[in-house]
């Protein structure tokens, strides 16, 4: 592990902050009943930044003292060009880690392209092995296509493959086992996300479809005994990992509604259209788009920039369960 080197990135909490994760696109070619409305609005194009504007405030970050990015959307593979953007991150000194984040339904031919781009931590998102239902969850996917593309990604030698499952009680909780078991023929990491109360949808009751960490865990280790790797920690993210006997999967929970890891947060999002969001739980921001177009503004500019939005990081988040959404911005256009 090389040392954490200072950063003048530290919020009103005493957090360091040292993980920025880049939306760079609120598009998708999925429609996934979670994530978002089957109708939905997105950001018009000249309010889109440009890749050019995306790296800026990337570069700028890093230089103080962001080790990780993660790239993700929206899906971060249909936006045009994105692998200019990754080599160019990828050939930032200074940047430890470039993750990112996708559906998997372009991986088949791009896994190769992105690992030598210099991507080295990989999730993939697999909610069902079921194609039927599958296809209901994202209302638009196509299984078979996503499967080839985790095939794709395994054979491709990224450091880190993790795939991610958004658990609905009545959808696919009958699927968890299957899902780990899934994991653990491919020895890649799982992990199991609460879904978060993100954006107005209609398609189900977010309340009534809650499925906690908990029951999850309870069921997977009839299975499998579960053996704790310890307490999240900033670095590994809001994850809470275990270890089963005779694998070296590891199977994660995220739960936002039932263990809430404020205190250890290290991170900020930059939405595509350039509003860099403090916490995904709250509306704090900062709009630096004005100043990535303002004719003249440099690397300093944004970097004194994102060191005064910190002064804005809330202290945690709070999610209720509720159909009335807190929080209007559904996860696609967060940086999910
Ligand atoms: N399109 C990519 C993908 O699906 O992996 C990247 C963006 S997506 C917003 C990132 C992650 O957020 C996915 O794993 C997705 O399942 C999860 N997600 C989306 N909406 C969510 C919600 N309301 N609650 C919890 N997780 C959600
Ligand atoms: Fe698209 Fe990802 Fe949202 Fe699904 S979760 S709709 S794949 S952005």
């Amino acid at each position: 592990m090389k040392p954490e080197r200072p950063t003048p990135l530290v919020d009103p909490f005493q957090r360091r902050i040292n993980y920025l994760r880049l939306s760079v696109t609120d598009r998708c070619d999925f429609r996934c009943v979670y994530c978002m409305a089957e109708d939905m609005q997105f950001v018009p194009r000249s309010e889109v930044l440009s890749l050019e504007e995306l790296f800026r405030v990337a570069e700028a970050g890093v230089g103080l003292g962001i080790s990780k990015i993660r790239l993700t959307g929206g899906e971060p593979l249909v936006r045009r060009n994105v692998l200019s953007l990754v080599e160019r991150l990828g050939a930032l000194p200074g940047l430890q880690t470039l993750a990112l984040t996708t559906n998997g339904s372009r991986l088949v031919s791009m896994a190769d392209a992105l690992q030598r781009a210099g991507v080295n931590a990989l999730n993939i998102s697999l909610d069902s092995l079921q194609p039927k239902r599958f296809r209901e969850l994202t209302r638009t996917g196509n299984l078979h296509q996503v499967l080839a593309g985790i095939d794709a990604a395994t054979g491709a030698g990224f450091a880190r493959i993790k795939l991610n499952a958004v658990i609905l009680n009545g959808r696919n909780d009958d699927e968890a086992l299957d899902l780990v078991d899934f994991a653990r023929e491919r020895a890649i990491d799982i992990a199991f996300i609460e879904e978060m109360p993100l954006g107005r949808i209609d398609e189900h009751s977010r309340p009534l479809s809650f499925c906690s960490s908990e029951a999850l865990r309870h069921r997977i280790a009839e299975r499998y005994p579960l053996t704790a790797l310890g307490e999240p920690t900033g670095s590994a993210g809001p994850a809470r990992y275990f270890s089963m006997p005779g694998s070296a999967t590891r199977v994660g929970f995220i739960s936002p509604h039932s263990n809430n890891f404020c205190h250890l947060c290290n991170r900020v999002r930059l939405t595509v259209e350039g509003r860099l969001l403090l916490c995904l739980g709250n509306e704090h921001a900062v709009d630096l788009r004005p100043l990535l177009r303002r004719p003249g503004s440099n690397r300093d500019d944004i970097a004194r920039a994102l060191v005064a939005a910190l002064a804005l990081k809330p202290e945690k988040h709070h999610f209720t369960h509720s159909d009335e959404p807190e929080i209007l911005r559904f996860m696609n256009a967060t940086g999910g």
